[in-house]
């Protein structure tokens, strides 16, 4: 954790717990080196599900080409924080409705899921033109993916057979310009991964269009950037990744690559930070009884991982007992609610966890709060803190050398 985040984390008050620590600096820096790290002819869009804090999209925007949305709630959202920013509207499921609003907001870009859609955009368009990339669950073999959503059967994009009548009714209808391809089909990727499926989803694309005599001046290869939770410090190697893609730039003189990350750009900014209520011992194993839970974040429950953690000693203990402690010795850590579900981190070993101190989980910024189940057992909600060195609370410098 960043001295300055650390501080602020510090200086709240127990009941300004369990709270969201988002670190403003830390996401800008993030995002300039993805964005420096990519070739000027990929275009960088967020992924506004991830995590669509205002903050942090304030935060993003200067550093992206644009952003990713997936329902007219987002529209709504990202059109009213950014008049003018692009935004590409994808998806399963669109409603007319949400066609026409994303029409009104001039969405840059429809991905379209299927033909289906496709003749309700003709439905919904009147004298006005819509610009579109098809989504494909293009046949390739997706391996080692966190979740698959291609490849197989999947709900998302067209399958490769119907690619043929939506050409036809494109070319019926005459308002639908068609940009080029959409292929989001898995997340979890490392660096290596990720450019592997590139290029076979580029191999195919290009027998497609070549059969067709289309040519290709847009693809967009989706996100799904792995995040690796067991190991914060393994991040996606952007550099490779940008190196990566010239290659296929370098084949398609003509083509622009979008990408469209959102786990892999905000999920480091984030902290859920709590207090330990409890610590006990069942049958000698030991549990840490946190305020909030999964129900704050519920990312860990819906990836069955440990989320990583940072213990803050607080050294105050005001009562005549004895103070409930777990010393050298794996901990499981769990929440407030009345579910065995509910587990942060399994058996992870500690130095030391007592009673009162503190809990700083990482990586929770990305498909963390607002994944989460907010009313199940009406605890309170978490506080929301936004970290910009600007603004930061005064130094202690004592306090950051111990911590
Ligand atoms: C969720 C999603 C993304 C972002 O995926 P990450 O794994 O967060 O990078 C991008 N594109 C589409 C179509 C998505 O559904």
């Amino acid at each position: 954790m960043r001295a300055a985040v650390l501080r602020h984390v510090q200086q709240l008050a127990d009941d300004d717990l369990p709270g969201y620590v988002y670190d403003l600096p830390g996401l800008r820096e993030h995002a300039r080196t993805i964005r420096a790290a990519l070739p000027q002819r990929v275009d960088l869009l967020y992924a506004t599900k991830a995590n669509s804090d205002p903050r942090l999209l304030q935060a993003l925007a200067e550093h992206v080409n644009g952003f990713e949305v997936a329902s007219g709630g987002e529209i709504r959202h990202v059109r009213g924080l950014f008049p003018d920013a692009p935004i590409a509207f994808g998806g399963p499921g669109k409603t007319p409705a949400e066609l026409t609003q994303a029409l009104d907001a001039g969405v840059r870009r429809l991905h379209v899921e299927s033909e289906h859609e496709l003749g309700t955009l003709t439905t919904v368009l009147g004298d006005r033109t819509a610009d579109v990339l098809l989504r494909v669950n293009v046949p390739v073999a997706v391996r080692s993916a966190a979740l698959a959503m291609g490849g197989g059967p999947s709900p998302f994009g067209l399958d490769p057979s119907q690619l043929d009548r939506c050409l036809q009714i494109i070319a019926d209808d005459g308002r639908i310009r068609l940009h080029g391809l959409h292929v989001h089909l898995a997340s979890g990727l490392d660096a290596r991964a990720h450019l592997a499926l590139v290029d076979q989803v580029m191999g195919w694309a290009d027998r497609w269009a070549h059969q067709r005599g289309i040519g290709l001046t847009e693809v967009n290869i989706g996100g799904g950037m792995g995040v690796d939770y067991a190991h914060p410090r393994d991040v996606f190697d952007w550099p490779a990744f940008g190196i990566g893609l010239r290659r296929p730039l370098e084949r398609h003189p003509g083509l622009t690559l979008r990408i469209e990350p959102g786990r892999s750009v905000t999920a480091y900014c984030g902290w859920y930070v709590t207090q330990v209520l409890d610590v006990k011992f069942s049958r000698d194993e030991a549990f840490a009884v946190l305020r909030g839970g999964t129900h704050h974040l519920r990312t860990p429950a819906a990836k069955q991982h440990n989320q990583p953690f940072e213990v803050i000693p607080d050294d105050s203990w005001h009562q005549h007992w004895h103070r409930p402690e777990a010393r050298h010795e794996p901990v499981t850590l769990v929440g407030q609610l009345c579910t065995p579900k509910d587990v942060l981190a399994r058996r992870v070993m500690v130095d030391r966890l007592r009673v009162g101190d503190r809990i700083a989980f990482a990586m929770a910024g990305a498909y963390a709060w607002n994944i989460s189940h907010h009313e199940f057992l009406m605890h309170p909600q978490p506080t929301f803190h936004h970290v910009d060195d600007a603004d930061a609370p005064a130094v202690d410098a004592h306090a950051i050398q111990t911590a």
